[in-house]
């Protein structure tokens, strides 16, 4: 691992910045990796009607990249499938989940939970759920990622819809304040509303405390210097790490068009194209430095089986 932490430094031109591997305590004296939970939204990047003939990597050359780095690294992860997707391309999808990979829901039209209402939403689920299921009948479906993260006070009701539905998990928060959405009173770590554990996006530190540096454009766009120094900090909270990624993240051909969500935004929409080259190999830095990426689903079952880490801080509940 030396040999891996020499060649990191080598790349990056670092010195003293990179993370060592984070060991906790299981009940049984066995050590535990530092996890990051690591996942992708897998939906089609949208745009206009008007230039919906853009170039672009097709969805399964990106999914078979994703899942060629994955497997090469040996980590498995939770992929959050719009319904509508997994519809389009059944194949893909029972290649995702036979490769070992969690199916978990992320609506099935991407829609904002703003746009929706309580009854609305639950048909949405459901339809998404049921779309899984087809191509994929042995998968067992219980978690869920709201689109753009639009799950705040004002949707909150959603909680209930997923718990009537038997959902066990949500990471659909971003706890700060957010030009798209954002819930600033949310806090940091993982807890229960409604039954539903909700596992919020991880946030920087210090000046950067409201910058998920673990997720797609921050990931690929901020110095890794800083986005390791924060991997590092974050080593020493009991709670996994937690981002997002999507397919496009890693699109290095796709052509210059504003999304459809940036409309109003659209000082933002260059952010989705920086650094897009960065993507795979940041990712592939984190896995040999020691990180280990998981499935929101394992990674609920593992923690149960220690109930406390090193400083004595309690692991997901
Ligand atoms: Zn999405």
């Amino acid at each position: 691992m030396g040999f891996l932490l020499d060649r990191a430094k080598s790349i990056y031109c670092f010195t003293n910045t990179l993370p060592s591997i984070h060991t906790g305590y299981s009940k049984t004296g066995m050590s535990v990796q530092k996890t990051f939970l690591f996942s992708i939204d897998f939906e089609e990047f949208e745009t206009l009607p008007s230039q919906e003939n853009f170039r672009q990597t097709p969805l399964p050359t990106l999914a078979k990249l994703l899942l060629d780095f994955l497997k090469k690294s040996q980590m498995v992860t939770t992929f959050f499938v719009v319904g509508k997707v997994a519809r389009a391309y059944p194949d893909i999808i029972s290649a995702i989940f036979d490769a070992g990979h969690e199916l978990a829901c992320h609506t099935d039209q991407h829609n904002t939970l703003n746009t929706l209402d309580p009854s609305k939403f639950r048909v949405d689920l459901e339809h998404n759920r049921a779309a899984l299921l087809s191509a994929a009948p042995r998968a067992v479906v219980t978690g869920f990622r709201a689109p753009l993260l639009s799950l705040t006070p004002q949707t909150s009701w959603a909680y209930n819809i997923l718990a009537d539905l038997g959902f066990a998990y949500s990471s659909s928060v971003l706890p700060a304040s957010n030009p798209l959405f954002g819930w600033p009173g949310f806090g940091t770590t993982p807890r229960q509303i409604n039954g539903i554990w909700e596992v919020p996006i991880t946030l920087g530190s210090g000046w950067r405390r409201s910058l998920p540096f673990a997720a797609g454009t921050y990931f690929r766009c901020l110095p890794m210097r800083w986005i390791l120094k924060e991997f590092e900090r974050s080593e020493k909270i009991a709670s996994p790490i937690v981002g997002y990624f999507h397919p496009y993240d890693a699109d290095i051909h796709q052509q210059y068009v504003l999304h459809k969500e940036m409309v109003r935004t659209p000082y933002l929409n260059p952010l989705l194209y920086w650094g897009r080259k960065q993507t795979i190999p940041r990712l592939r830095m984190l896995v040999e430095i020691g990180f280990v990426f998981d499935r929101y689903d394992h990674h609920f079952k593992k923690t149960r089986t220690y109930a406390r880490t090193e400083g004595n801080e309690r692991a997901f509940l």
